[in-house]
């Protein structure tokens, strides 16, 4: 066990941050898609901690988080067209690119593959932290692994207390899904994990409608394993049964309701209203499983969203934390 101290990402703090992340060290970080746990992308030992932290299988690559397009041309082979135009549309942003990768990247960040995925991010915090260290910086989510992606910095500590050196506290995520993953080596983009970004933004930036991922390029790695699951069980409910508050479940002491329609019956125990669109729904959502989950919530009503834009995301993300 460690002593885990969480700080402000202001001067002092970053400059702790390098010195804990150029020792081999882990350091989790703000960035507008999640938290992040980071390590030297560079060193092979630093980045084995991460697996080890998070308790990840070791065939679960690693995100490089790079400042800049200089630190890019270090981790990749070449810059794809398609990649060019996918970073001058969406960086810094949540978008993940998988191109090919440099012989500096070590094959313990893509889990021995010769693909890396790798993200400017748009958070100050996250890119002021890249800059400090000069360096680019490996890093997955920052939860245990196979727990819903932390959104907060209390959500890391939940997970990592005594793993975990230092938590820079960024506030909360401003997207709160992970980014967007698209297979960028070709013509035509591969979306291997849907974000915020969503395939119709990737399509006008491409210029091309993206493929969806076929078996010559398989789904991001991270997608076999189980995901995103609180300690509750989770029901999808459609919209209209929210609206009818025809979910009887709902009555039991400890069932708790997520959800954007108002809901007509008694008040369950625990209840999140989200207000706004499917990005407001993103947002909040990771944060409404765990706080649902230290409710001490046994079984947990999730509103659907419409499977378009960015409510495909969410989707995605709700049927895996359903799945049992
Ligand atoms: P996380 O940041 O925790 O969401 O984890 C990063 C995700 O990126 C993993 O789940 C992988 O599926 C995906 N990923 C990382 N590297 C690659 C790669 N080279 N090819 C495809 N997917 C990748
Ligand atoms: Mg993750």
């Amino acid at each position: 066990m460690i002593h885990t101290r969480t700080l402000r990402p202001g001067d002092k703090a970053l400059a702790l941050a390098a010195r804990v992340l150029r020792a081999g060290g882990l350091v989790a970080f703000p960035t507008e898609t999640v938290y992040g746990l980071g390590a030297r992308a560079l060193d092979a030992r630093a980045a084995r901690r991460v697996y080890k932290a998070k308790g990840r299988p070791s065939d679960n690559p690693l995100i490089v988080h790079v400042a800049d397009e200089a630190m890019l041309a270090g981790v990749v082979r070449r810059v794809t067209p398609l990649a060019r135009r996918l970073i001058d549309a969406f960086w810094p942003g949540p978008l993940t690119l998988i191109l090919e990768k440099s012989d500096r990247v070590p094959s313990a960040v893509t889990a021995g593959g010769r693909t890396v995925a790798v993200r400017c991010p748009g958070h100050r915090a996250a890119r002021a932290l890249i800059r400090a260290l000069g360096e680019p910086i490996a890093a997955p989510s920052a939860n245990l692994s196979g727990r819903p992606s932390p959104t907060t910095a209390a959500h890391v500590l939940r997970d990592l207390r005594g793993r975990v050196a230092l938590i820079l506290d960024g506030g909360p995520c401003r997207e709160g899904l992970e980014s967007t993953i698209v297979d960028a080596r070709g013509r035509r983009p591969v979306v291997l994990r849907r974000g915020t970004v969503t395939d119709e933004m990737i399509a006008r930036a491409a210029g091309i409608a993206p493929a969806p991922p076929g078996p010559a390029a398989p789904a991001a790695p991270g997608a076999r394993h189980r995901h995103y699951a609180p300690s509750c069980r989770v029901i999808l409910a459609p919209p209209a049964l929210v609206r009818r508050g025809a979910l009887a479940g709902l009555s039991g002491p400890s069932a708790g309701l997520v959800h954007r329609t108002p809901w007509p019956g008694r008040p369950p125990a625990y209840a999140l209203r989200v207000r706004g669109g499917a990005g407001a729904y993103a947002a909040a959502l990771f944060s409404a499983l765990r706080g649902a989950e230290s409710a001490g919530v046994e079984t947990l009503y999730v509103e659907t969203v419409p499977d378009r834009g960015v409510g495909r995301a969410v989707m995605d993300r709700l049927r895996r934390a359903a799945r049992r």
